[in-house]
């Protein structure tokens, strides 16, 4: 079964691969399980689509479960929304060039995280191109124009986001500085989703926030499968990956965008330029947890083929499948090194 979906996705899988990362991603193309003991629920929470599920055979434990997982969504969301006047977030955007405004030991690490990427990727990831950001409105076909987008370039700078350790606070030191987690937080909340789900003495399960996954065990002693969408064809699955135990976060440039005269604009900035990155069409990463996956999918997607590929070959424990501006599957070389046995 295992390996009927990777043929037909055209990736032979060697046996270790398989072993690491396959029970893990076969969720996509299983049939539906319908014993009682395994339980699914879907939400709308943070802009986007959260699916859980997990085995319990005990109803009221499962059912639980699944509200501990959506309340955590919400309490997240609540937190780091860019949108919600009240988040803490938002009091960051709107105070800390003023004054130092202090972090929950939660945000503090996620910032902190989120700064060692930007230095991982010699700025490739930046929460701070949010100054650039704000001025895109996807749904309304909106980008700023030319000028007003050059002038938004001098507040882009990880380097601008002062973090103090003793008081947990942060600080801009620059005016007009913006920040947003759009890149990480959802990875986020998937692992600390596990967590609880974990702390609940679940086993086996699946929570998905949009394009970010993370599995715990297996399903019925088969692979959790998840599916690599086509970009340019809804409802088309271009690969299938099995997996256990491990997270996989897929980037791309059809979740927000318009076009305009030809041109796509898409909601993953590269911070230099604050236009979107075309290198890719997709970038799919696999790893340990779901915030490195997020934050890494984001990075790759900004690097483009041969830098974000150089990347993903330095980090032990990181898989990399991408999808080029030619429909063309680029892979990792621990997956290269696979497809061609
Ligand atoms: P999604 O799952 O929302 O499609 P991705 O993981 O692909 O998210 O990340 C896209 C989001 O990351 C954008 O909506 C935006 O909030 C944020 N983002 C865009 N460009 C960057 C960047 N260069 N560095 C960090 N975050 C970014
Ligand atoms: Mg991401």
């Amino acid at each position: 079964m295992l390996f009927s979906c990777l043929f037909q996705s055209g990736i032979k899988v060697g046996s270790r691969f398989v072993w690491r990362t396959a029970l893990g991603l076969l969720v996509f193309l299983s049939p539906l399980v319908s014993q009682a003991e395994w339980h699914q629920a879907s939400k709308d929470i943070m802009g986007t689509r959260i699916t859980v599920e997990i085995f319990q055979p005990d109803a009221i434990k499962a059912s639980d479960a699944l509200n501990a997982v959506f309340a955590e969504m919400h309490r997240i969301d609540a937190l780091m929304s860019p949108f919600k006047p009240d988040s803490l977030l938002s009091q960051i955007n709107r105070d800390a060039y003023q004054q130092a405004v202090a972090l929950t030991d939660e945000l503090y690490a996620l910032i902190t995280q989120s700064l060692q990427f930007s230095a991982l990727t010699k700025g490739a990831f930046d929460i701070s191109f949010a100054s650039a950001g704000f001025l895109y409105d996807y749904r309304n076909n909106i980008k700023p124009d030319a000028k007003t987008l050059k002038a938004s370039l001098n507040k882009i700078n990880y380097k601008n986001i002062h973090l103090n350790k003793e008081k947990k606070s942060l600080k801009f030191s620059r005016p007009g500085v913006k920040i947003d987690l759009g890149g990480i937080a959802k990875g986020h909340a998937v692992d600390q989703s596990i967590h609880i789900l974990q702390s609940l003495g679940i086993k086996q399960a699946l929570v998905t926030a949009g394009g970010d996954s993370r599995v715990l065990g297996d399903r019925q002693g088969d692979a959790w499968k998840i599916g690599i969408r086509d970009p340019r064809k809804r409802n088309t699955v271009t690969a299938l990956i099995p997996l256990a135990d491990t997270a996989i976060s897929t980037s791309g440039d059809y979740e927000r965008y318009f076009e305009e005269d030809g041109i796509r604009y898409h909601h993953i900035l590269n911070p230099k330029t604050g236009d979107s990155a075309r290198e890719l069409q997709s970038v799919t990463i696999i790893g340990p947890d779901a915030t490195t996956t997020d934050a890494l999918s984001t990075s790759v997607f900004v690097l483009g083929k041969q830098a974000g590929l150089a990347l993903v070959n330095r980090l032990p424990g990181i898989d990399a499948i991408l999808i080029d501006n030619k429909g063309q599957l680029l892979y990792s070389n621990e997956l290269e090194s696979l497809t061609e046995q």
